[in-house]
């Protein structure tokens, strides 16, 4: 079972997003553990301060070594596992993305640490942090919508946790393409139709269709996820195609 520690000021943030749809049914089943703890508990002062104000002046307050210290030493020290990832939700880390979300879903243990406020003090990114992730280019007010972001992604991706084990592996950027369109019943909706093909029955023309309709969105959309993949002989044929119809 995954376990995953999140520290922050502001635990409610988190009971809505633990305690509805997949992410619920992952601790249910047992595939993932939740402890979000509120770090104030840890600062070692008469009022349980764990920001100050910056060396050398400037607008905002920093949060302060002490308190993350001492929990994320305490979270390590109760782990089973010997080496959780300490991960820091931050504008300046790595830019997240979808094999940073497979590399996180093959580990045992996640701390997460939210930053709120100007930053952190610098001795926190680093002597405890061993990762530090940016959910992309601009800037929120504390770093709990980026957790969830990054732990909503990596619980999805646990074994068992998706209904269909295969469902994930289609998604877009999995397979290193956006994913094709998807069409449910009727089959035509105030004059709208469904591609015949998808009602024609045939799997192997279904499957092909798909594969080119990904190829073309991803063209279309983000040219460069087909600089980063290899393609197979038959996905060049097809985005060969795609590519012509353009011409
Ligand atoms: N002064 C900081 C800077 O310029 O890098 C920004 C601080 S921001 C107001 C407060 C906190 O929100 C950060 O410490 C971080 O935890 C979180 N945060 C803000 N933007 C983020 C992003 N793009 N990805 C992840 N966390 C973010």
């Amino acid at each position: 079972m995954m376990k995953i520690d999140v520290l922050t000021l502001f635990p409610e943030m988190f009971s809505g997003v633990f305690g509805q749809s997949i992410l619920q049914k992952a601790a249910e089943k047992s595939a993932v553990q939740y402890n979000v703890v509120n770090f104030r508990e840890y600062a070692d002062n008469k009022h349980k301060t764990v920001d100050d104000y910056p060396y050398g002046g400037g607008a905002g307050m920093v949060l302060k070594p002490q308190p993350l210290f001492d929990a994320v030493a305490a979270l390590t020290e109760q782990a089973e596992s010997e080496n959780p990832r300490v991960i820091l939700l931050c504008p300046q880390g790595e830019r997240y993305d979808q094999r940073k979300a497979e590399e996180l879903a093959g580990l045992d243990h996640l701390i997460f640490i939210c930053g709120h406020y100007e930053g952190y003090d610098e001795r926190i990114r680093e002597h405890i942090v061993t990762d530090e992730i940016s959910i992309g280019d601009y800037v929120l007010t504390g770093g709990e919508i980026g957790a969830m972001v990054v732990i909503d992604s990596v619980v999805r991706l646990l074994p068992e946790v998706l209904g269909n084990e295969e469902s994930h592996m289609k998604d877009s950027f999995s397979t290193g393409l956006l994913e094709h369109p998807h069409y449910t019943r009727p089959a035509e909706y105030n004059g709208m139709k469904v591609p015949d093909v998808l009602l024609s029955g045939n799997h192997k023309l279904i499957d092909e269709w798909r594969t080119k309709e990904a190829l073309r969105r991803t063209l279309l959309r983000r040219p460069d996820l087909l600089e980063k993949i290899e393609l197979t002989k038959d996905q060049e044929k097809l985005l060969k195609e795609v590519k012509k119809e353009y011409d």
